[in-house]
């Protein structure tokens, strides 16, 4: 069973991808000028996927993808398991006791 499953459905019919835990699964839609990118990793440290997306300069290659956000699986915990103190946002990591969420 592949981490990551894709699917792309253009003119043609659907075409599918996948992508094991070790090499991820890569993903690139481009016009001329615009396009997006979007990495599938599995970070085996934190055992979360991780998607990041790029906005790219299409086709037309101008410059270098340039990282908008990246997603990931699973949600940290509002309080940390291991001190109790307070989480906010989506740390890997308690930002007190630096122990994995
Ligand atoms: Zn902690």
């Amino acid at each position: 069973m592949s981490q990551f499953y894709g699917t792309m459905q253009g003119s043609k019919s659907a075409k599918t991808c996948q992508g094991h835990k070790t090499q991820g699964l890569d993903a690139t839609i481009n016009g001329w000028g615009k396009g997006v990118r979007v990495r599938a990793t599995y970070n085996e440290a934190t055992e979360r996927e991780e998607f990041a997306i790029f906005e790219t300069t299409g086709s037309n290659r101008s410059g270098s993808d340039k990282l908008i956000q990246v997603i990931k699986s699973g949600s940290a915990p509002d309080n940390c398991p291991h001190c109790m103190k307070g989480i906010t946002g989506d740390p890997d990591a308690c930002p007190d006791c630096e122990q994995k969420l």
